[in-house]
């Protein structure tokens, strides 16, 4: 192929809402193999919505209301999609967020933060059991039952004793099916690599009818695991929208940011799905292989 006949690809995608912001990338994207997947905010719409609030029973166990305006207010100050979900619901019922001191977002696992002189520390199982927060069976037991609905649970524990679970449950991209099959019928394999449940992460991968899948992945083995999928299926496209992903992102052959994204995402990607349509991935790899169709 020639510079030109790359230029001319590049802007036909660009009309289309795909945007190459490495030039190689084309040419690297003809000989993807594999086209892994982050869930949350890119298979799913990533607009969660709250489903459940469970507070705990014990000598200091709060009402619902309570446990959700703490919870709320924590993630007042996370740029999450669970923490949308739990700012609308609180806004929906009236509840006042209260400030949040000492915040920090545990990427890929949960988020901290101090409200009114208590710390909340709210994320997954894993996230606890390194903070050493005591996650008991019956607990452990709850997630798994919200997680097989699909739903994204997580838990919340304050000043190191847990005191409720809640979840939220996203609906699926519009069009995510059509693009697993289409990638599928161009001959490539999709895996699904999420820090999400098991439970949670099967209930897609089932839906979508996607081949691989690795979930309860934390975001520094994301990277790893792209690593061993590159070693055994081959080159390897990564899709995510940006949060929590973006080693992922550099890591791939060719990482693909959906949407606007955030700033580091883009910056971390090669292509920019403008139109947020995952039916580009497969339209970008057709396309890749017609402009270069006469090289080697
Ligand atoms: P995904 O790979 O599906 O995009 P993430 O890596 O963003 O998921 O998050 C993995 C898990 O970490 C979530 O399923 C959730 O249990 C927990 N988590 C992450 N951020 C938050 C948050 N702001 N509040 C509560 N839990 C969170
Ligand atoms: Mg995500």
């Amino acid at each position: 192929a020639t510079p030109i006949s790359i230029m001319v690809a590049t802007g036909r995608a660009a009309g289309l809402g795909i945007v190459f912001r490495q030039g190689d990338a084309l040419q690297r994207l003809r000989s993807a193999r594999v086209v892994a997947f982050d869930k949350t905010g890119t298979l799913t719409q990533g607009r969660p919505a709250l489903t459940d609030v469970l507070p705990l029973d014990g000598p200091d166990s709060l009402d619902r209301a309570d446990l959700l305006a703490a919870v709320a207010s924590v993630q007042s100050a996370s740029e999450h999609p669970i923490a949308h979900a739990l700012l609308e619901a609180a806004q929906a019922e009236g509840l006042p967020l209260m400030p949040v001191e000492q915040f920090a977002a545990l990427t890929g696992a949960g988020v901290q933060g101090r409200v009114e002189a208590h710390d909340w520390l709210l994320g997954n199982e894993a996230l606890m059991d390194e903070q050493g927060v005591r996650v008991d069976p019956a607990v452990a037991a709850q997630v798994q039952t919200l997680a097989a609905q699909g739903k994204t649970a997580f838990l919340a524990a304050r000043d190191g004793r847990l005191a409720g679970v809640l979840a939220v449950a996203d609906t699926l991209r519009p069009g995510a099916r059509e693009a697993i099959a289409r990638l599928h019928a161009l001959g490539l394999k999709t895996a699904l690599i999420t820090g999400d449940h098991q439970a949670a992460a099967q209930a897609v991968a089932g839906e979508l009818g996607i081949d691989i899948v690795h979930a309860q992945t934390l975001p520094e083995h994301k990277a790893e695991l792209l690593r061993a999928l590159q070693s055994s299926v081959g080159a390897l496209a990564f899709v995510g929208d940006g949060i929590n992903d973006a080693p992922a992102l550099a890591t791939a052959d060719v990482g693909i940011a959906i949407g606007q994204g955030t700033d580091v995402a883009i910056e971390s990607a090669d292509v920019v799905l403008m139109n947020e349509d995952l039916n580009s991935v497969a339209r970008a790899i057709a396309l890749s292989r017609l402009t270069l169709r006469n090289i080697g």
